[in-house]
């Protein structure tokens, strides 16, 4: 009869327990537990061989000759011991020479035994050593032997660790044997080079202590563990928007269906029965389904693993009280933040000038938390897989955000070519910057005008920086974004006074706030926000209209701040025309009422509407009239026209700015706006890459609002190209489109030698 699982290893863990405690060296521990693990399994053999310099070398053993201690080498991937760490699996043979990865020893005098049993020893994911046993009699193992095995394999790691035998090569923590250069690629999200190392948003917690000293105790840490956990998904997943935790929601629901798996917190218990702390127990059960999966080649369960993973930690971190990201422990010079995804409200509290880049594993041009990187000067390469397993923490990390790769742990090679290109890039950098006091003018002589997008109150040194024409998008929500708390009248009206002080006599269009969607504000949680879909749901103008509390300070706060100044205030995700008439009608009656108090107002108020929702389109006739401006954001609009969700990384890169129905719609909008007179301005991220700006004045858009970076380029652009060519070539193509304008496009550009 099989003794059950949790019966054998929690004999040899109550026997390692005082092994484990006792004062001796590491060796003669090791030669304890190949003596515990032997007597209890009843094996003639138990042996551990740990990485030593890359190769495995037997460094304990019951039963083999003792002379081939230290002298037994094997290499990865030789032998059945090599085969175990290479594979970081499992064997279990009856007859271990029929194994065509056998290779004899003389030395060990092994030819004796059988049957063969090995795990192995796994420190962050990798194999540091193997664990194994062997029987004169041809007999397999039994499962719950195995599970001993492992269990007790887990117990050496520790012990190895702490006594610092992890092999160099193998200490970094990265489960790919992460010791050579390793080059990924993804998608630019936000173009720009750096040079920094690698830090995890969310850490991994190395685990201290493996045997437990009290299992009840160890029981209580995991399910009070749980219960939080649950509560934290909850949380998250009732939050309007998913953004605060930079979660999606698909994802969510997946965290939900782990964290009530009855199966999987059942596993752990049972680890905890054998005698493992609770923080080991998760990760023993983590150890066995990657063990599993590893012989599944199934991409939907891999991805399934991933969200896995990132449970298990959740959980290692909460019963290790190691909470909070990197972001609350000190951050360290030159890091680059890497994680699955982000919230715009988690980048914002990194130190800007220690955090040099992100790589993410989602991530979309549009999304919230690539416009705030880029608005903090900060590349991103999204999208790229398996980040998290390819780079260890630390790993040296040359970020090219301009090709859109990542060189981890690069070769002196890869330095020197991507100093050359970060030089060759500084140049051009400072050629953009030399464009400070040159105008954006055509060729044959059409001013465009640029703006910058900002948000945050160091952003307005970048109309010095860029010699821009003013702002021609202030994210007034980022303020809230940042606070812990609703910022109150004063504290807005002062950064907008600031803002305008610091733009002098160039203009700043101030957007009121555009909340919701993947902007929550995590002090403006009611029941009212859990929503299905948040970016089409109550966002912008449609909330601020209804907390009328909010929207009136942020009235207030700008009327004040413009005392005798012209005032340009815009309203986001305009849909309908009596949304713009109330929110002006609410900026009006502020206004009337500072005037019947004697305060000073602004000179003059500018009012604009965004368009990025298309209904408005439709009703341009009843709205123009009472515009002095229009703005496209087209980031919203682009999804709301192509019903694809910015945030949803899978949508990344299906959806093409320079496909005929985003380019006629901007056509046709520009058209009836020109016609009564409005200006109209494009201030979302199509507007501030080269070749799309082209296209943009190509349609007629004359007025661009973009991230600073893209001041000088578009500068460059605008300054080498021809607005009448384009024009002509634009309605051409419009009429009857290529199969790809974006190739033609850029064909016609290179032509034409138009700097794109
Ligand atoms: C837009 O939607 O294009 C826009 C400029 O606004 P935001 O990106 O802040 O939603
Ligand atoms: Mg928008």
């Amino acid at each position: 009869m099989p003794v059950p699982a949790a019966t054998s290893a929690r004999e040899i863990l109550s026997r390692l327990h005082e092994v484990m405690a006792s004062r001796s060296n590491a060796q003669a521990k090791l030669n304890q537990v190949v003596q515990v693990v032997g007597e209890v399994l009843g094996s003639e053999v138990c042996s551990i061989y740990l990485r030593r310099d890359g190769v495995l070398e037997l460094y304990a053993t019951r039963g083999l000759k003792q002379e081939a201690v230290h002298v037994t080498k094997l290499a990865l991937g030789e032998g059945l011991v090599g085969t175990i760490a290479e594979q970081i699996s499992t064997l279990n043979l009856d007859e271990a020479t029929s194994h065509p990865d056998f290779a004899y020893r003389p030395e060990t005098g092994e030819d004796l035994f059988h049957s063969f049993a090995g795990v192995p020893i796994i420190r962050r994911e990798d194999a540091v050593g193997v664990l194994c046993v062997q029987h004169v009699e041809p007999r397999k193992y039994e499962e719950v032997e195995i599970e001993a095995l492992q269990t007790v394999a887990m117990v050496v790691s520790e012990l190895i660790a702490n006594a610092g035998l992890i092999d160099d090569a193998v200490k970094r923590g990265s489960k790919i044997i992460a010791t050579n250069a390793v080059t990924l690629t993804g998608l630019k999200l936000v173009e720009g080079m750096a040079h920094g190392f690698a830090v995890f948003h969310q850490p991994r917690v190395a685990i201290e202590h493996t045997v437990a000293e009290d299992t009840e105790a160890e029981r209580h840490r995991v399910y009070a563990a749980f219960d939080k956990m649950r509560e934290q998904i909850e949380r998250m997943a009732s939050e309007a928007e998913f953004g605060v935790e930079g979660e999606h929601r698909e994802i969510l629901e997946m965290y939900k269906m782990f964290a009530y798996d009855e199966g999987w917190r059942r596993r752990i218990n049972e680890a905890i029965d054998s005698g493992l702390t609770a923080e080991a127990a998760i990760e023993r059960v983590q150890q066995r389904t990657r063990m599993r999966m590893r012989q599944i080649d199934d991409p939907l369960l891999a991805e399934r693993m991933h969200d896995l993973e990132d449970m298990s930690n959740r959980l290692i971190r909460i019963v290790s009280g190691q909470l909070g990201s990197a972001a609350q422990s000190g951050l360290r010079q030159d890091a680059i933040l890497i994680a699955r995804n982000l919230g715009p409200a988690e980048l914002l509290e990194y130190d800007r000038r220690r955090l040099k880049g992100v790589i993410l594993e989602e991530g979309s041009l549009t999304a919230h938390v690539t416009i705030v990187a880029r608005a903090m000067g900060v590349p991103v390469l999204g999208r790229v897989a398996h980040v998290r397993r390819t780079i260890a923490e630390g790993d040296a990390i040359l970020l090219d955000g301009t090709q859109g790769s990542a060189f981890i742990r690069p070769t002196p090679a890869m330095e020197e070519a991507f100093d050359t290109k970060l030089t060759v890039s500084q140049k051009r950098r400072a050629a953009y910057a030399a464009l400070k006091g040159e105008k954006p003018i055509t060729k044959d002589g059409t001013r465009i005008t640029v703006m910058c997008n900002a948000g945050l109150r160091d952003d307005v040194s970048a109309i010095e920086l860029t010699g821009a024409d003013g702002i021609g998008l202030f994210r007034t929500e980022f303020q809230f974004l940042v606070s812990a708390t609703m910022p109150q009248r004063e504290r807005q009206q002062r950064l907008y006074r600031d803002v305008m002080d610091a733009a002098g006599d160039k203009p700043v269009i101030f957007r009121t706030v555009d909340i919701g969607g993947d902007k929550a504000l995590p002090y403006l949680r009611t029941e009212d926000t859990e929503e299905e879909n948040p970016a089409m749901g109550w966002r912008a103008l449609r909330l601020a209209l209804e907390r009328e509390g909010l929207m009136k300070a942020q009235a207030r706060a700008l009327l004040e701040a413009s005392a005798g100044r012209t005032l340009h205030v815009m309203f986001p995700m305009v849909s309908e025309p009596w949304e713009f008439d109330q929110a002006q009608a609410l900026f009006e009656k502020q206004r009337a009422w500072m005037a019947g108090q004697g305060r000073q107002g602004p000179s003059r108020i500018r009012y604009g509407a965004m368009l990025e929702v298309p209904a408005l389109a439709e009703c341009l006739d009843m709205i123009l009239p009472k515009l002095d401006f229009l703005s496209i954001g087209t980031n919203d609009l682009t999804q709301f026209l192509f019903a694809a969700d910015r945030a949803n990384p899978k949508l990344a890169e299906r959806y093409d700015w320079l496909s005929p129905a985003i380019l006629r719609f901007i056509r046709r909008v520009l058209k009836e706006a020109q016609a009564a007179k409005v200006p109209v301005a494009v201030c979302g991220e199509m507007g501030g890459r080269t070749l799309e700006a082209l296209a943009l004045i190509g349609l007629g858009i004359d007025r661009l609002s973009v991230t600073p970076a893209a001041v000088g380029p578009l500068k460059a652009m605008i300054r080498s190209a021809h607005a009448a060519d384009i024009q002509t070539q634009m309605q051409e193509w419009l009429v009857s489109p290529p199969a790809s304008l974006r190739s033609k496009l850029t064909e016609w550009a290179k032509e034409k030698a138009i700097e794109i």
